[in-house]
């Protein structure tokens, strides 16, 4: 989310005529574009703007603009107070709002186009906000607080951001929303909101990012099936393998409940990759507890795995860390071994199969499963072609255009 909302702030740069730099010293503005899911990306936010004091005292007519989810957990007064040379603080519940704090620092903008970019992916990619906020409650998680209740945005402003992206050169898609298969449009359906991203001309691929295991039904199924530009990808976060901490999360499944949803999809999909995220050290995980998380690694037959620590996002003193430092590193470590020698067991089950492929450059691109790939020739950059794979190293497929 915080990716999409950085590209659609650059857009906004871009339509006034700038254009990114690295070079920090040339910069009349710099964005900060803070997280706070977990407290070190805080931290990570609060010290980089410390370090921008320097940046401000050689070019006092900068603009320095904090922006995000820290932003709006810690308030413009905070920071404005901690570090008076800020410009602008706008927090993700005013996000929309960030053009307002750009006329107010540089004017309106010419009403010039910016052309598609991708600061974090292919350029062939753009990001398309479908839904913000979260109103699910996981007890460990501070989005809802800084994102505030879900809102769906509707469907014709959707596929309006989509068809634009697609006409600006991107080639592939990604739906966002913190539970994006919970978006609803009126009478329209997630699935029938994708049937119409699938139908935009030029479109070579749809992904949708993070789905949850709640809002799953058969038609979303039935479409994976047969849609062969509906990537047979998911990132479907699981967080635990224990009954008992998914409950006390407050995920709304159960680990059955969620191994049966994988073993449904892939079914109707074969092939069907799936990702993850997991939190280690829950307050009161037991090594128990800890052992049904690692066991789930096979079991759900994940290809990648976000693994974190658990870090405490309110004061309420049962969500307090009772895990010790040690605990949780060991346990993260060994949960990070797993996820990588079950990696390479998918990507090694890949070899002899064919894949299909989007171009990135001519002997580079993704699987459907969102492997990278190379091949010696033959790729068309911005097209999907079939590959045999012939072999795997490190995270990436290897193989031919057929
Ligand atoms: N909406 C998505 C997750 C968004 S947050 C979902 O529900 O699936 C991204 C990830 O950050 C989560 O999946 C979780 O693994 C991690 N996370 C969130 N809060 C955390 C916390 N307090 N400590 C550690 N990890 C956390
Ligand atoms: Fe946070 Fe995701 Fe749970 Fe919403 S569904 S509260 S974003 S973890």
């Amino acid at each position: 989310m915080n990716e999409a909302d950085s590209e659609n702030i650059a857009a906004s740069f871009r339509r006034r005529g700038f254009e990114l730099t690295d070079e920090i010293k040339k910069a009349d503005a710099v964005v900060v574009n803070t997280c706070t899911v977990r407290q070190r990306a805080e931290d990570k936010a609060i010290s980089q703007i410390g370090r921008l004091r320097l940046w401000k005292e050689k070019r006092p007519e900068g603009k320095l603009f904090v922006v995000g989810c820290a932003a709006q957990k810690l308030g413009g007064k905070y920071l404005k107070n901690r570090f008076p040379f800020v410009d602008e603080v706008v927090g993700a519940k005013a996000i929309e709002d960030f053009e307002d704090a750009l006329i107010a620092q540089f004017g309106p903008d010419g009403g010039a186009e910016a052309a598609h970019q991708n600061m974090f992916r292919s350029p062939q990619t753009a990001y398309v906000t479908i839904m913000r906020g979260c109103s699910l409650k996981c007890s460990y998680c501070i989005v809802p607080a800084v994102r505030g209740p879900a809102v769906f945005l509707p469907a014709g402003e959707i596929l309006a951001d989509a068809a634009a992206k697609i006409k600006a050169g991107a080639k592939e898609i990604v739906l966002l929303g913190q539970t994006v298969n919970a978006w609803r449009g009126g009478k329209t359906t997630f699935s029938e909101l994708l049937n119409k991203v699938l139908a935009l001309p030029g479109l070579q691929r749809l992904r949708f990012m993070s789905p949850h295991p709640l809002y799953f039904d058969d038609s979303f199924t039935a479409l994976l099936a047969r849609e062969k530009k509906l990537a047979r990808y998911l990132h479907l976060p699981v967080q635990s393998g224990s009954d008992r901490i998914l409950k006390a999360m407050r995920r709304g499944y159960t680990r059955a409940q969620y191994l049966g949803l994988l073993k449904k999809l892939r079914a109707a999909v074969p092939g069907m990759t799936v990702s993850t995220d997991f939190i280690v050290g829950y307050p009161g995980e037991t090594e128990e507890d800890f052992n049904d998380t690692l066991s789930m690694v096979a079991e759900g037959g994940f290809t990648m795995a976000y693994c974190f620590k658990y870090s405490p996002r309110t004061d309420r003193p049962e969500m307090a860390a009772t895990i010790s430092g040690t605990v949780m590193k060991a346990r993260l470590e060994k949960l990070l071994a797993a996820v990588k020698k079950n990696s390479s067991l998918v990507l090694n089950e890949r070899i002899g199969k064919i894949e299909e492929v989007l171009f990135e450059t001519e002997t580079y691109g993704r699987t459907s499963g969102n492997f990278s790939l190379r091949v010696k020739a033959g790729g068309t950059p911005g097209k999907m072609a079939e590959v045999l794979v012939a072999g795997a190293e490190k995270n990436t497929l290897n193989g031919k255009v057929l």
